[in-house]
């Protein structure tokens, strides 16, 4: 099998939940794809739709797995928000966050304004204490003018225990009763993509954007012009994904398989025989 050749890139732009862990669990040996990456001087940014988490949390979780990374390797829809929402609107703008303590604690600490009152931005996320007054404080703020944003529309999410509902549950609700569309900051947009190219002076093709899911991870990538890596580690698998025009640059097992294809291709050696891995 004719194998796409890698061999330019310097960073993967890795989606996390089903790509390094499901839930508490790993998915292969985490430090050691991580020091074989650091070796083939391949810059790992971490790229997720999950906001209910902040970058320090990520960085104390890898470290759980032995690797070191920096807050600012990671990117999250809160991040994302931080950026297009300094860009975009003065900075005494006042949001409403009808998402995680996490992603309220980022906001507030990038210097906005949170508020239940007279809100110019709804912003909308994976919230695990979702109520009926959250909902209607959301419509009325978006039913005065506020302008509706989400973080994404994730309909599930992967834990240790199995699939539970995702960011897009909340996302419907206010959809729902103010039948307004929302701006998703999160992937399949590919605002933290680009982002992230922005900030670590990357070149689009230079990028591998790798993740387990093809509605958001792979089709992100694609919107945002890289190359993409689809694992089998997580929501999707190999004949999900079989009937779309669009199709990803590889599809591999796992990140481990993925970074050994890399490494080899770096390194001008022999590649690894894929036919009985998939
Ligand atoms: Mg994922």
């Amino acid at each position: 099998m004719e194998v796409f050749d890698f061999s330019k890139i310097k960073s993967i732009f890795l989606d996390m939940d089903g790509v390094l862990w499901n839930g508490k669990n790993p998915i292969g040996n985490t430090r050691d794809i991580f020091t074989k990456l650091d070796q083939a001087d391949i810059f790992p940014v971490f790229i997720t739709n999950n906001s209910t988490r902040t970058p320090e949390s990520y960085q104390e979780k890898m470290a759980g797995f032995g690797v070191k990374i920096k807050p600012d390797q990671v990117i999250t829809p809160a991040v994302a928000a931080s950026y297009l929402f300094k860009k975009n609107y003065s900075k005494d703008v006042r949001i409403y966050v009808f998402g995680s303590q996490a992603l309220k604690d980022y906001l507030k600490r990038e210097g906005f304004t949170l508020s239940d009152e007279k809100a110019d931005i709804v912003l909308v996320s994976l919230d695990q204490e979702m109520t009926y007054q959250k909902v209607a404080t959301a419509m009325h703020l978006i039913n005065e003018g506020a302008i509706f944003y989400a973080t994404n529309r994730d309909h599930i999410l992967a834990s240790e225990n199995g699939w539970l509902p995702g960011g897009g549950v909340m996302v419907s609700a206010v959809e729902t009763c103010t039948q307004k569309k929302p701006i998703v900051i999160g992937k399949p947009q590919p605002y933290m993509i680009e982002i992230a190219m922005e900030k670590f002076g990357l070149d689009k093709s230079e990028v591998v954007a790798v993740g387990d899911r093809y509605d958001t991870d792979i089709i992100g990538g694609i919107n945002a012009g890289c190359h993409t890596v689809m694992v089998l580690s997580g929501v999707d698998t190999k004949e999900s994904v079989s009937s779309f025009q669009k199709q990803p640059t590889l599809i591999c097992k796992d990140l481990e398989e993925f970074a050994e294809i890399l490494i080899r291709q770096k390194n001008n050696l022999d590649p690894i025989n894929r036919t009985d891995k998939l």
